[in-house]
This record gives structure tokens, C-alpha cells and sequence, in this order.
């Protein structure tokens, strides 16, 4: 099956899509898939590379500004870009470019199981030499510092000098477009060079930002042209280091050489840059190009075999799939400053932004097949705790912890807050994604350095913002669940459901402390000055969280006043004023029952035992009919609970509408960005939804049904320091151990245990 995604394509709406879709990452480094010797002014671009949480601080414009609105947001730059490579040919110089000559041969394609891509191209010039070129890049998994670019050059039909203009430019801004909100509007040019220096053939160039004052660095070199070396020059006011080489190419011969670029920071490398990346250069001095891409081979193999989803029965499907698992592991920050922005790495949406995304679509496939991954992720969290303490200060709460909305460094960066700083849930959705790592992991220790902490800070956050009302019920008002088109309302289902669980667990966990040994459990309440009263408080909130229910239409109500509202007038919307949001005040839409993406139905999905199974489906019918699925978060969520409610026709509908949303560019804005929410929700859909994963704290349940559309599936699941494999096919379902001592868990509610070296058989 196929582990390559090609393109043939040069239409300029195609490359532009192309640059996110073949954008190459690691979670530290992001590139995307520019041209290196880029398209000429014609073709519309975003030329990007990114650090992974390097950003900048700006001031957000207010024509009003109230209390405790941010002052200021953070945005992830574009850093030095070393893409750059020119080609020329022949005594004439005849600069190599898809817009001029003719392009007689074309391909591109990314290597999911290589983590590498490469591009192809046969072209003849105006003068009539013929050309072949192959670039390879790779951004290493092994070695994060590198970004590395192989070139191979064959000259067809001529024999003369090649001449090579390799830069490394300093001169970088953002992409903005004032038009779409989901992208900048200004600050372009953030980032200013401080040093631009050329020593033993090597270029470095070190850049800082205006305001944030972190330093970023890029050392190049090439390998394979020794001897080449025309000149090395400054451009754009020693903002640009360029490099001439010349070349006498044979017809047939080919001229092979790397260009490798090392990435280093100060959020991660601290002192100096310069040392710290020759020092990473030393390192990968004792390797050639061939021996990392075997280590990034190598790295990949592990990755698939713990994450790999196999699909019998449909192979466009089966691309998509693994396509938006492989953009994910691109993306996944790795260490405590950096998480998963909602674009990923691969382009400037959202200003490379993190929010609930992570916890709720993208965690629970790292926790399945890379819980390493998903701690780090959680661990990031908790490096911004303090941060979420100030926040919930200053938004009027006597304790607790508030997350921001969006953020990067920990500082809320939403200025819209009816959509932003009121989506609440957020502090749940973290709370609830630790209790899913420790229901999975059973990690102690995990629990005492960072979840215990989380998880008492954030359960404070709802017993000083709610409040029980005369009736005993406790209630929360003044919030915004996940749909943005329903904005701060009381009592939003989702954010009361998912609060409860917070405080819920917080209680037990509360509980569970009194076990540990005295100084371990201490420590954490004397720092967070905890009084056991509270934790009672916690358990009574929990207890009496008011979650509405329409007793006439007998399903749970959004909010409570969302069943009062006029149905929007679908039947009158002409097609093209989708994404409503892009055509519509927010107040037009807030006054209707329209839904922007899954919210209920997600809290029926995330906490199904607040409801019973009737409530659970009238609700799904209720609402499908009123959501426009104009974020890409919400298709996935139906499918599962579509296959959670025994519709597998609609739940493979829901399905087929994440798998390829980017490689398709169903939305239209593929090209500003990968939908990484969606891409996590690709997994969930298969391995929740039609095999219908739950984590308990009794251990992970199983119900998997088969689309008729396949012939099979397979999956991969940790449990406790275990992996297994699952199949489903007609003949029934077929668990085996991975790795590790075995698991236990429950298939259609029978309890199972496999054991390594058997394979476990069960009929559907
Ligand atoms: C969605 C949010 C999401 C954000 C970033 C918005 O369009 O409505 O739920 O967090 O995009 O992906």
C-alpha cells in the first residue's frame, strides 16, 4: 500500500496548497514545501520556515479596551530561511525556473515512511539545454537541529559550467492577509538580523526579535562542492549570505551536493548560539547524508509500528490516514516550551497558536500510540500553570487556574473574547486530557510532579466561578463552549459536563493523595496553600452540576437559552456564504440556533455517562440539523458518535470528510496551514468511532464495528507500558501483544485478557 504522496501539478492554486501539504517537520523545525529556487513573482507564496514556539510579542489594537483584556498576544515567526538555491546553466547563465524554458517532466513526493520529500524535474532552457534536477530535503527526527537539502544535477544533452547560488536570508517577514481572521492581519517584519558572519565556509546568521528578545540562529554549510567556491557575498544590507559556486558539469554526469542547515534558539540552546550550534555540527560531522536518512528511516519504522492504521478496501482513504498521522508527528512540540499549534508547523494560520485542539484531537492518538509524546505535551501545560494562576487572578477569581484560549508562551492572546477568553472548557479539556493519561499509563510519578497539581488548580477554577443556586444545582454562567457561533451564554452543557468530570476527578485524586507518602502530597498543598475543605466542595459541586435538559424535545439543551432561539434559515443561505463566519456579524449568528461545530454532541462523546443512550441520540439528530461544520473540528465528532449510535452510513460520511480535507483542500484554506485538530480527528473516528475505544478507569473498552465499505482495519493501542495491534474484519476481531507484558481490557463489554506470543480471535 501506498506510503508516497506525489503531485504532478504546477498550477499556482496547487503549489500554493502544496507548500503546507509537503511541508516537512519535526516538531521543533517546520519548512515548507517552497521551491528552492522559488516560482518568480507570478505565483502567490508563503515562503516559511518555523521554530517551534519562537515567536514575538505585538500589541493588540483596541478601538475600546476593557479590564483585563490582553495587552498584547504572541505570533510565531518566520525565521531564517535557508531554502534558497539557485541554478544556473552554461557560459549563457540561464537561471533554472519553472516560469521560463519548458517543464518537460514534473514530480513531487513526500516519503511518510522515509520522512523525507523530493522533487523531480526535467526542464529545458530557452537556449535549448536539457536538465534534470532532483532535490531531496529532510528535516530530521534524530537530530533536531537539521534541515537538510541534497542536490543532484544531470545535465541531458550539454556539457559546460553549472553555476550554484545557495543563500541563507535573514531578510524574512510574516505572511499577512487583513482579509481572513484566521490569518495575521499585521507585523510582518519582526525579526532583525544581529549577526551575518562567513568562517571556514560555513555562514552564520543570527537573528532577534523585537520585543519577546529571543535570539535564533542558522548555520549553513555545503558538502560535495569543495573546491567550487567562487565567492561568498553579503546582500540586503548584510541581511543575506550568498554563496557562488561553479561547476563544470559532463552530459550524462551528474554534480551531487548537500546543503545543511542547523537551527538553534535560546528558548533551547542557551549561551552562545554560535558555539551551541557548531557543537551540534561537530556531532553530524561523523555522519553522511545516507546515514541520517537511514537513522530517519529507522526512527520512522519505530513510529509506524506503534501507530500505523492499515484500511483494506479503499486507497485514497488509506493515504489520507496515514498523511494526517505523519503531519502530526511533524508537529508535536517535544519539550516544555512548545505544543501543537492549530496549523501545525506547516504555515502561519493562527499564528502558530496552541489551544484546546491539542488536548481534545490530538493527544488521545499520541496517548494510544506514543504516549512519550502525549506527556510532553501535557508537561507543557504545566509549564504555563503559573501563567493560567495570574490569569484567573486577573479575570476576578480568588483561586484556580484559567488556561488561555490561545497562546504560546502561556499569556492569553485571544483579543475577540465572546469566542476566546469565555471558551472556559479549556481548563477542563486539560484537566480531563491528565486523568485520560493516567488512566492509560497509571504514572504515578507523572501524577505527583505535574497532575495532582493541574487537576487541584483547575477543579478551584469552577468552585469559584459557579455558584449553587436555590435549587441546590450548581451552575456556571457567562461562558462559551466549543461552538463559536453561541457565544457567552449560562449553563453551556459541554462546559458544565466537562467540569464536572474536572471536579470529580480532582476530589479523587484528592483522595488518592492522602496515600502517598506524607511529604510528597504536603508539598503540593502547602504550595498551592490547599485546605481540605475544598476538596469537599469539589465533590458537592460535581454532585449538583447542573446539566440542562429539554424535557419537551428530551434532549440536552446547548445552553440555557439556546432552545429559545429562531432556527437559522438554512434553506435561504446561498451556498457561498459558508464559512458563515466570514459573512456574518457574530452577533447575526449568536441570535440563532446555528452551531459552528460539535458541541454537545462532544460532551456526549467526551463524558458519555452523564446521559442515558436516548437522550444521547435524540441530541445527535437535534443538532446535526443545525451545524454547518464550518470548523474543521466537528465532522470527526460526528462520525463517532454516528458510529457510536449504530449509523455507520453516516458515520463513514463524517469520516470520508476528514481523511483527505487537506490533501482535497475541502476547506479552501489548505494553503495558510494543516488542519491538525482535523488530522488527529481522522484517527479518533477510526479507532474511537468505528471501533469504539473508550478509556475508563477500569481500563480501555472496545466495541469495533466495520464499515461495509472495507474489507478490514487495523490499529494499534498502549495500555500500561503494552501495545497491541487490533484488527476488524467480517470474520470478527483479532487482538495481539506488540510489545511489552500484555493487557488486559473489554471487548463488547466482555472482559479479555492477551497475553504476548497469542493471538486473541472474537466474533463481532
Ligand atoms: C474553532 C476552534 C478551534 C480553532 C483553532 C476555530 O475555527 O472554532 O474550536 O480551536 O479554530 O483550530
Amino acid at each position: 500500500m501506498s506510503w508516497t504522496i506525489e503531485r504532478h501539478s504546477l498550477k499556482e492554486l496547487d503549489l500554493n496548497n502544496e507548500e503546507s501539504l509537503f511541508f516537512l517537520g519535526n516538531g521543533y523545525i517546520g519548512v515548507r514545501g517552497n521551491f528552492e529556487e522559488a516560482y518568480g513573482r507570478a505565483v502567490p507564496t508563503v515562503r516559511g520556515t518555523y521554530l517551534n514556539a519562537f515567536h514575538d510579542v505585538i500589541d493588540i489594537p483596541y478601538g475600546e479596551k476593557l479590564f483585563a483584556f490582553p495587552d498584547t498576544q504572541q505570533k510565531m515567526l518566520n525565521v531564517i530561511d535557508s531554502q534558497t538555491i539557485h541554478i544556473y546553466l552554461g557560459k549563457e547563465k540561464e537561471h533554472f525556473s519553472i516560469q521560463e524554458g519548458e517543464v518537460l517532466e514534473y514530480a513531487r513526493k513526500l516519503h511518510l515512511d522515509q520522512g523525507k520529500t523530493d522533487r523531480t524535474i526535467t526542464w529545458k532552457s530557452p537556449l535549448g539545454k536539457e536538465v534534470e534536477i532532483h532535490f531531496e530535503r529532510v528535516v530530521s527526527f534524530v537530530h533536531r537541529e537539521l534541515f537538510l537539502i541534497q542536490v543532484t544535477i544531470i545535465p541531458m544533452n550539454f556539457s559546460d559550467v553549472i553555476t550554484i547560488v545557495s543563500t541563507v536570508d535573514g531578510e524574512v517577514e510574516n505572511h499577512v492577509d487583513p482579509t481572513d481572521p484566521r490569518v495575521g492581519a499585521g507585523h510582518a517584519k519582526l525579526l532583525h538580523v544581529q549577526e551575518a558572519d562567513t568562517f571556514e565556509g560555513n555562514t552564520f546568521l543570527k537573528s532577534k526579535t523585537e520585543r519577546s528578545e529571543l535570539e535564533m540562529a542558522c548555520l549553513s554549510y555545503h558538502k560535495g562542492l569543495d573546491g567550487k567556491l567562487v565567492d561568498i557575498e553579503k546582500e540586503a544590507d548584510d541581511q543575506r549570505l550568498v554563496y557562488t559556486y561553479e561547476a563544470q558539469a559532463d552530459e550524462g554526469q551528474s554534480l551531487a551536493f548537500s546543503k545543511w542547515n542547523i537551527y538553534v534558539d535560546d528558548l533551547r540552546h542557551n549561551g552562545d548560539l554560535r558555539q551551541k550550534a557548531l557543537r551540534v555540527k561537530g556531532q553530524l560531522d561523523t555522519m553522511d547524508a545516507d546515514q541520517l536518512k537511514e537513522a530517519q528511516e529507522k526512527y520512522l519504522h519505530q513510529f509506524w509500528k506503534h501507530s500505523d492504521v492499515e484500511v483494506q478496501g479503499d486507497d485514497a482513504l488509506q493515504e489520507g490516514i496515514r498523511f494526517n498521522l505523519y503531519h502530526l508527528l511533524q508537529s508535536a512540540g517535544r519539550d516544555k516550551f512548545s505544543n501543537i499549534s492549530a496549523k501545525g508547523l506547516s504555515g502561519e494560520g493562527y499564528e502558530g497558536h496552541y489551544f484546546w485542539d491539542t488536548e481534545i484531537y490530538m493527544i488521545p492518538v499520541f496517548l494510544m500510540t506514543a504516549p512519550e509524546l502525549a506527556k510532553q505535551l501535557l508537561i507543557y501545560r504545566h509549564s504555563i500553570l503559573d501563567r493560567a494562576r495570574e490569569r484567573a487572578k486577573e479575570m476576578g477569581h480568588e483561586k484556580g487556574a484559567l488556561f488561555p484560549w490561545r497562546t504560546i508562551n502561556g499569556g492569553e492572546c485571544s483579543s475577540y473574547f465572546p469566542a476566546g477568553t469565555a471558551q472556559y472548557h479549556i481548563s477542563a479539556d486539560i484537566a480531563y486530557s491528565y486523568i485520560q493519561y493516567y488512566h492509560v499509563t497509571g504514572d504515578d510519578d507523572f501524577l505527583k510532579d505535574y497532575g495532582a497539581e493541574v487537576l487541584l488548580e483547575t477543579a478551584r477554577l469552577w468552585t469559584d466561578m459557579g455558584h449553587f443556586r436555590d435549587d441546590g444545582s450548581f451552575a456556571i454562567d457567562n461562558v462559551t463552549g466549543p461552538d463559536e457561533y453561541t457565544c457567552v451564554v449560562n449553563n453551556n452543557y459541554y462546559t458544565n459536563a466537562m467540569a464536572k468530570y474536572n471536579l470529580e476527578w480532582a476530589y479523587l485524586i484528592y483522595e488518592k493523595m492522602k496515600d502517598w507518602k506524607e511529604d510528597e502530597s504536603d508539598t503540593i498543598f502547602a504550595r498551592l496553600d490547599f485546605q481540605a475543605g475544598e476538596a469537599e466542595h469539589f465533590k458537592q459541586a460535581a454532585e449538583a452540576m447542573y446539566l440542562p435538559y429539554d424535557d419537551k424535545l428530551q434532549i440536552n439543551a446547548q445552553d440555557d437559552s439556546f432552545l429559545n432561539k429562531a432556527v437559522w434559515d438554512f434553506e435561504n443561505t446561498p451556498k457561498e456564504y459558508y464559512p458563515l463566519l466570514l459573512n456574518y456579524h457574530p452577533l447575526t449568528l449568536y441570535r440563532y440556533q446555528v452551531c459552528k461545530q460539535a458541541d454537545t454532541v462532544l460532551a456526549h462523546f467526551l463524558v458519555e455517562d452523564y446521559s442515558d443512550d436516548d437522550t444521547i441520540r435524540q441530541t445527535y439528530d437535534y443538532y446535526e440539523a443545525i451545524t454547518t461544520h464550518d470548523s474543521s473540528l466537528s465532522s470527526c465528532v460526528y462520525s463517532m458518535m454516528a458510529a457510536k449510535l449504530g449509523n455507520m452510513e453516516k458515520a463513514y460520511h463524517y469520516f470520508k470528510e476528514t481523511a483527505r480535507l487537506d490533501l482535497d483542500n475541502t476547506h479552501g484554506n489548505t494553503k495558510d496551514g494543516l488542519h491538525m485538530a482535523n488530522m488527529g480527528g481522522t484517527w479518533m473516528a477510526i479507532v474511537f468511532g468505528f471501533a469504539g475505544l473508550r478509556i475508563k478507569e477500569d481500563g480501555l473498552h472496545l466495541s469495533p464495528q466495520l464499515p461495509e465499505q472495507w474489507d478490514s482495519y487495523a490499529f494499534h493501542l498502549h495500555d500500561h507500558g503494552s501495545a497491541i495491534k487490533v484488527q476488524v474484519s467480517r470474520e470478527g476481531v483479532e487482538l495481539e501483544v506488540v510489545e511489552g507484558d500484555g493487557v488486559e481490557l473489554f471487548v463488547m463489554e466482555e472482559k479479555i485478557e492477551i497475553v504476548p506470543g497469542q493471538t486473541r480471535k472474537l466474533e463481532l
